[in-house]
């Protein structure tokens, strides 16, 4: 493990040999080999929230507490846009609609709000209140710590470990409560990319192999491990996303864990979420860059 989560691991298809990638902004990646020099594609099945939400974790596990912050935050405006997606997706789909077409429209859409964080909250709380038939009451301030991330983003508020970890919980809480909500409507997000998939594969150079990589995170598992844990507990794991070592909170023991840990009762998300770190604080500077933890 050399990367932590911030990078990618991929077994050349000519080859067999590891090949490092870095995550870049699209789930899709045209790579060279660096030691047969072939050319396959690699198609990254993690949606940039999870993406974020594990860089924030490793930053924190590795001691950069304050960097961390912007990483969670963001993980939570692009989650925001996830469950705004996925709606969108999901209500084309019973239309009998393409979802393409649906994304396409909700692209304009957005354009017209990407730049101003207030705008997509905006979006977001309709979003929520036109699918669950009432308001979004998780959307105040108050509940999304947005006095704590202005302070540290923009005013240069020096936070304390266990602030973050704070923070930290009240995002993953708000995250894994839009997720639960949305259910199988996430899946239409994953339709959508894998028509994107297919429609790059198609384009690339005759012969040239693709890869499709499943990275396992905390809130992967949490999607679709409610589809999934009929499988998991009958052991059939053939279903499951391949469980690689992809950092402290993307091992199989992660996955697994999430997967059995209670949704609805028992423990809180933020509380598994600290659970969570508690687990992989203990060596977790063995993955992660950075100064020796406290
Ligand atoms: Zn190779």
């Amino acid at each position: 493990m050399t990367g932590g989560p911030a990078a990618l691991e991929v077994n050349c298809p000519h080859c067999a040999q590891t090949v490092p990638v870095q995550y870049g902004d699209s789930a899709v990646y045209d790579l060279s080999c660096l030691h047969c020099e072939q050319s396959f594609c690699l198609f990254v099945r993690k949606q940039k929230f999870e993406v974020l939400f594990d860089l924030g974790t490793a930053a924190l596990l590795g001691g950069y507490a304050r960097e961390a912050v912007s990483s969670f935050a963001a993980a939570l405006e692009r989650c925001f846009e996830f469950y705004v997606r996925a709606a969108v997706l999901e209500q084309a789909a019973g239309q009998g609609e393409s979802l393409e077409d649906a994304q396409a429209r909700l692209a304009a859409t957005w354009k017209l709000v990407d730049r101003q964080s207030e705008r997509q909250v905006g979006m977001l709380a309709l979003a929520y209140l036109t699918r669950e038939g009432r308001p979004p009451d998780f959307l105040r301030p108050q509940t999304l710590g947005a006095e704590f991330r202005n302070a540290v983003i923009h005013r240069g508020y020096l936070p304390r470990r266990e602030e973050v970890e704070d923070y930290a919980a009240q995002v993953f809480e708000v995250i894994d409560h839009l997720l639960r909500e949305l259910g199988e409507a996430t899946l239409q997000v994953q339709a959508l990319d894998e028509l994107a998939f297919a429609a790059h594969f198609v384009a690339l150079p005759p012969g040239t192999p693709a890869v499709t990589l499943e990275p396992p995170g905390l809130f992967r598992a949490r999607m679709f491990g409610r589809f999934h844990a009929a499988a998991w507990n009958k052991g059939q794991s053939q279903d499951l996303p391949e469980l690689g070592a992809f950092g402290p909170l993307a091992s199989a023991q992660a996955a697994q864990r999430a997967l059995s840990a209670p949704v609805n009762q028992g423990r809180t998300p933020a509380e598994v979420f600290r659970a969570t770190l508690s687990d992989f604080g203990v060596g977790a500077a063995d993955s992660v860059d950075g100064p020796p933890r406290r």
